[in-house]
């Protein structure tokens, strides 16, 4: 438990708590694109701009759920075999071409139209089958294997709500109704950029003291996993005039700014300044370790989100604050990634007013989920979260955690998934 004594953030000040941040988001930014028509082909991933409203039912009719024979169950005896005539056939695609009569049994075939006069299905696997008749047990219910019209979706009925991000079941879903494209909200156009002058591109020699940028090729991925076309600004050096020529031209073309490094207080930390000096700050520090600086605001009207620097704040308030704020601005109206209960492998302390998020893998363990903490800790380790499954959320007003104490998790995938 030695989190609070190499603690580089602890000192003074107010923070504002991510609740607050996340409220605030809620409140200032609002959907910015248009709407634009496209292929159901071509719709995954993409955010519905009108709710879907069935036309009809689906399934269209009443089917059967299995090949069998179709049958009015009244005519079935309570208690001893029935044998019934089997005078007509009914497939997928081909319907009976008229109405059952009473004491006939009609075979069937999954998918195929319930012919009027029949309510019932008798599985082929239970009946036995012989010269133009069907011998059938007696006590299938009524109404046994027959899927009714309307059970998926009923006429009238909203069967995608707008803002939804369309998922590969959804898109089925509309196909059903015969939908071949939907409107959805045009991508958000995203400039994205790293600061710092120690900061290298990858693939080019390394200067003395220098590193390479792991930052934007990782948030441009997550960026484009939310939809975003991300135009890349590259690498923005330390200084002032060159940040805020960069961040202004920026502007001018794009739904959204992200950039990474430089919203600390050192005399080398410039965005914060540069989104004074342009724009509105509205906040940029957080209650949340690791990541405290971290800059929200607005140039020429277009929100600038400011990410830390180390590589792990960096894809922690990606994944807390600018993920909820891309799918807003983009149009897309989803809960928040959910978390899940689990035990806690690790007795932990912590500083009370921030909530900490620890990077852990999920192990099962007489028969629960017990989570164990990455042994290194530090903004800097990105490999902490290549190697671990999510997130162990700590709330602000805890301050120690006990081995086996319960604790809310949230899985990568929710979050850097898409
Ligand atoms: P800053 O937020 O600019 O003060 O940077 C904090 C730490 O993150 C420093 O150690 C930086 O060298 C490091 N850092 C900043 N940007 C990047 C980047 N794009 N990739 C990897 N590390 C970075
Ligand atoms: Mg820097």
């Amino acid at each position: 438990m030695a989190q609070l004594s190499d603690d580089c953030f602890a000192f003074g000040g107010e923070l504002l708590g991510v609740d607050a941040a996340l409220a605030l988001i809620d409140a200032r930014i609002v959907p910015v694109v248009g709407d634009e028509a496209v292929k159901l082909s071509a719709a995954a991933g993409r955010i519905l701009a009108r709710e879907l409203v069935a036309r009809f039912d689906v399934p269209p009719h009443a089917n059967s759920a299995v090949d069998g024979f179709a049958l009015a169950h009244a005519d079935l005896a309570p208690d001893r075999e029935t044998i019934l005539p089997v005078a007509g056939r009914a497939a997928a695609g081909h319907p009976l071409d008229r109405p059952a009569a009473r004491g006939e049994a009609i075979r069937i075939f999954t998918g195929a139209p319930m012919p009027d006069g029949t309510d019932t299905v008798m599985m082929q696997e239970d009946c036995v089958i012989e010269a133009g008749r069907v011998r059938i047990k007696p006590g299938i219910k009524k109404g046994a294997n027959r899927r009714h019209a309307g059970e998926d979706v009923t006429a009238g009925s909203v069967a995608l709500s707008a803002g939804r991000r369309l998922k590969p079941a959804d898109l089925g879903l509309a196909a059903a109704l015969g939908n071949d494209s939907v409107r959805v909200f045009r991508p958000l156009r995203a400039a994205m950029l790293s600061t710092g002058d120690e900061v290298c591109e990858p693939g080019t020699t390394l200067p003395p003291g220098a590193i390479y940028d792991a930052n934007r090729v990782m948030l441009a991925a997550l960026l484009r996993g939310l939809g975003c076309l991300v135009s890349d600004l590259g690498i923005c050096p330390d200084r002032a005039g060159a940040l805020a020529d960069t961040l202004s031209t920026a502007a001018a073309g794009h739904d959204l700014i992200v950039t990474s490094g430089g919203v600390s207080t050192g005399e080398e930390d410039h965005v914060r300044a540069a989104i004074e000096k342009l724009g509105r700050l509205d906040f940029w520090r957080l209650a949340i370790k690791p990541g405290r600086p971290v800059a929200l605001g607005q140039l020429q009207g277009v929100p600038l989100i400011g990410l830390p620097g180390n590589p792990v704040a960096a894809a922690l308030t990606f994944a807390i604050l600018a993920r909820p704020l891309i799918l807003r601005l983009s149009g897309a109206n989803e809960p928040p990634p959910p978390t899940y209960p689990v035990r806690a492998g690790f007795g932990y302390r912590k500083r009370t007013g921030r909530r900490e998020y620890v990077r852990a893998t999920l192990a099962r363990e007489n028969g629960g989920l017990v989570a164990h903490k990455y042994p290194k800790d530090g903004a800097g380790i990105l490999s902490s979260i290549v190697r671990s499954d999510g997130f162990v959320i700590l709330g602000e007003s805890l301050s120690e955690l006990a081995v086996g104490g319960m604790v809310e998790f949230l899985p990568f995938s929710e979050v850097f998934g898409s």
